[in-house]
């Protein structure tokens, strides 16, 4: 006697009774996210923290830099003995000498007096500018200045990059190429990042052979299994993929089973005779939420088992990536510390054409994008994964909107 908590779990070969909206499956996933306490956290080393989520605040202990520093290459001088110079009337400098990116001119530079400075030096004791190389002329052991220059020109004052003390960067943010640039330059080696959420894809279904098979006969090659993996690394989680799961109760509670927050089951999820796993997750954990009001997609299943995130995602691939994005993938980027925001770029732009949708389901719409006009890609049937490839992006036709019409303004999410 199965313990369901659904009370149309074994919906096999009778079809959903009534399907859950879009938006009530969205809050439930909000409230089921909400629970969970803080991220789990780890230390990583800086060349591999690209991308990953801080978590915690970085407060620099240096200033950056530790030395007033020369931002040209030219004469290290005292503003007041090259007033008035000009090229007609250059004012003559002695050179005591050169300073160098890490090897300072040691000693005092003195009225009437300069030193040779290249980019990154360390200011010599007693100037206050550098002259750039371009406004002056050499002269035997002298050099000849050829314009005036105020006080702090081209001169890098102690901490004008970062101050000690200073936050640089904020728990929360997702690391950016530069921010390791700036991480390595206050000698920060490694940092405490956000643990990736470790997701489970599961991939069912006996006609299926595995990436990289050829397709035979009535056999077809996973399509799901690489493209989920792919997702979920875009939305930074850790996918965990060992290969095919037969349509099967046994081998399909085994994968539930293993270690993971979140499994993402793709195929078997929906009313057909081989359709296991819904029953089987009502059975071990909780099916909340099984059939939505959405197309494509419509046979997602969403519940836990032993804390887990379970999602149950339609074999169709098209299916399987609406139904990732729509649900899935919110949780795993939540889960590892960024927001639920969509990660594709959206632009607006002019529908084309009608489009109809009855009011009630929510639709994701291949859509191509030509000179800011859209219109729906030809051939776009969920089992057609082309009409993916072959797209610009998609729109939403939310569930209360009859359709779009030739003229709308509607917002489009890119793929690239
Ligand atoms: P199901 O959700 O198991 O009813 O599968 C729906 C359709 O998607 C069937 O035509 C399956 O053969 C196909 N399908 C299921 N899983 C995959 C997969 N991983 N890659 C490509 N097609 C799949
Ligand atoms: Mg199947």
């Amino acid at each position: 006697m199965p313990t369901s908590r659904h009370p149309n779990a074994d919906v096999r070969m009778r079809g959903f009774v009534e399907k859950t909206s879009v938006e009530a499956a969205r809050n439930w996933l909000r409230s089921e996210l909400n629970k969970f306490g803080l991220f789990a956290s780890e230390e990583t080393p800086l060349p591999n923290a690209a991308t990953r989520i801080l978590a915690v605040d970085i407060v620099s202990e240096v200033n950056v830099p530790e030395f007033e520093r020369a931002m040209m290459d030219g004469f290290a001088v005292r503003a007041l003995d090259v007033e008035g110079a000009s090229p007609t009337n250059p004012v003559s400098l002695e050179v005591l000498g050169d300073a160098f990116p890490g090897q300072p001119f040691d000693g005092e530079v003195t009225a009437g007096k300069c030193v040779r400075t290249m980019t990154g030096s360390p200011l010599p004791a007693g100037v206050d500018a550098v002259l750039p190389l371009e406004q002056t002329r050499t002269d035997g052991n002298r050099v000849l200045a050829q314009q005036s220059i105020d006080k702090g020109r081209n001169v890098g004052s102690i901490g004008e990059d970062i101050r000690s003390g200073e936050v640089v960067l904020r728990a929360g943010r997702a690391l950016r190429p530069q921010d390791l640039g700036l991480l390595s330059s206050i000698g920060v080696g490694s940092v405490t990042v956000v643990r990736r959420p470790r997701v489970r894809i599961i991939v069912t279904g006996n006609e299926l052979l595995p990436a990289g098979s050829k397709p035979q006969s009535y056999r077809i090659v996973d399509a799901n299994g690489p493209m989920r993996a792919a997702l979920v690394q875009r939305d930074g989680g850790e996918p965990l993929f060992p290969g095919i799961v037969p349509d099967d109760r046994e081998a399909i509670l085994h994968a539930l089973s293993d270690d993971a927050e979140i499994v993402l089951v793709s195929g078997g999820t929906s009313v057909g005779q081989e359709d296991l796993v819904p029953t089987l997750l009502a059975e071990r954990g909780e099916l909340a939420i099984h059939g939505i009001a959405m197309r494509p997609a419509s046979p997602i299943g969403m519940g836990q088992l032993e804390g887990r995130l379970v999602f149950l995602l339609p074999g169709n691939p098209v299916a399987c990536l609406c139904g990732y994005d729509v649900f899935a993938g919110t949780a795993v980027r939540v889960r590892g510390g960024r927001t639920a925001n969509w990660p594709y770029r959206a632009v607006r732009a002019t529908m084309a054409v009608d489009l109809k949708s009855p009011v009630g389901r929510f639709e994701y719409i291949r859509v191509l994008l030509t000179e800011a006009q859209v219109s729906p890609v030809p051939k776009s049937g969920a089992s057609v994964l082309s009409s993916t490839t072959r797209a610009d992006g998609f729109v939403i036709i939310p569930a209360e909107c009859r359709g779009l019409e030739a003229g709308n303004e509607v917002e489009v999410f890119l793929y690239d």
